[in-house]
């Protein structure tokens, strides 16, 4: 049993915590959102006033926050200064590979062990505790993180140094953002033709065009009972959360002076569909753009 305080529990960050209390684990959480710290009450874990208050006693920190902004202001010199020694930090957050880097630095500069550990899967994937990790960061600390994201996920993958699980996981969503769009304009065209959607989705799962999105997350209503697109798009991943990640693959493209002509029309497609209005519901949403609907 450890002591893990456990940092942002929304949509992905709430699920993980109680797979942790689940395992035995003693967990503490803190969010700015009363709600979560409710729901965590609920199924058994701890809730406390501020970050500060939650590391007090912690052996982990777990963070799950939406963006490097959100990260770099929690791992403050203040707050890093006040941890127990030897603390293991993981943070679960999707963000540039910059600021994963240089918090790991002050971190491990301050004797604790720090990784990126990223997480892909989605919130189904949270709440079943099926996740996949990919993590960033020293061999040791990797060892010592295995056995707590374990709890939390089933595969998890040792992607190189610090900064390197940020990277692997925005190339994924960056693959994941271009065939939910593939996949909604497929649907689309598909029923504008007088197509059954799940008939159609069905054909193309056991076809070549097959894809996550067509097994897992469905886009239209109601082809699939537990995909956001059956409940009005709430509770997954957000289009300003995808867009974020598209932000950063086009950025890391930038870096290294590499094409990423998909990814950056596929940036500028969630760009529109945030701008009017949709930010804040799920991404595969965006099927509703392509057929001319707004919310
Ligand atoms: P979310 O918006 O549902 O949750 C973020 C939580 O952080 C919120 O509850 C918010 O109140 C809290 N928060 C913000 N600032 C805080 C602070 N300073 N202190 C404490 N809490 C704070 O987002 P999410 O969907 O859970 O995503 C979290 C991260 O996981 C993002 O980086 C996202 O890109 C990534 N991610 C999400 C999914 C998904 O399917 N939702 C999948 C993979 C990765």
């Amino acid at each position: 049993m450890k002591k893990i305080a456990f940092i942002g529990l929304g949509n992905m960050g709430g699920p993980m915590a109680a797979n942790l209390v689940k395992k035995g684990h003693q967990v503490v959480g803190f969010d700015l959102s009363e709600t979560a710290l409710n729901s965590l009450a609920s199924v058994g874990g701890k809730i406390s006033n501020s970050a500060l208050e939650a590391v007090k006693e912690a052996e982990v920190i777990i963070s799950m926050l939406p963006s490097g902004k959100h990260v770099d202001e929690l791992y403050s010199e203040e707050f890093i200064n006040s941890l127990q020694p030897n603390t293991l930090i993981i943070d679960s957050s999707t963000i540039d590979a910059v600021t994963a880097r240089s918090v790991a630095n002050i971190a491990v500069s301050k004797g604790h062990k720090m990784i990126d550990a990223p997480v892909s899967g989605g919130t189904a994937g949270a709440q079943a505790g099926t996740l996949t990790f990919i993590v960033g960061g020293s061999q040791e600390s990797f060892e010592v993180a295995k056995p707590i994201l374990e709890c939390m996920g089933q595969n998890i993958f040792h992607a190189g140094d610090s900064g390197a699980g940020q990277v692997a996981k925005i190339c994924n969503n960056m693959l994941l953002a271009i065939h939910m769009i593939g996949t909604s304009e497929a649907i689309n065209l598909g029923t504008r033709h007088g197509l059954d959607a799940a008939v159609l989705s069905e054909i193309m799962q056991k076809s070549s065009g097959r894809n996550w999105s067509l097994e897992v997350y469905n886009p239209y209503p109601g082809v699939m009972e537990n995909a956001p697109a059956s409940r009005e798009y709430s509770g997954g991943f957000a289009v300003d959360l995808m867009t974020k990640d598209l932000g950063l693959a086009a950025e890391a493209g930038l870096e290294t002076k590499t094409s990423t002509p998909l990814g950056n029309t596929a940036l500028n497609l969630y760009r529109m569909w945030s701008e009017t209005g949709n930010g804040k519901i799920d991404f595969s949403s965006i099927i509703q753009f392509l057929n001319g609907k707004s919310k």
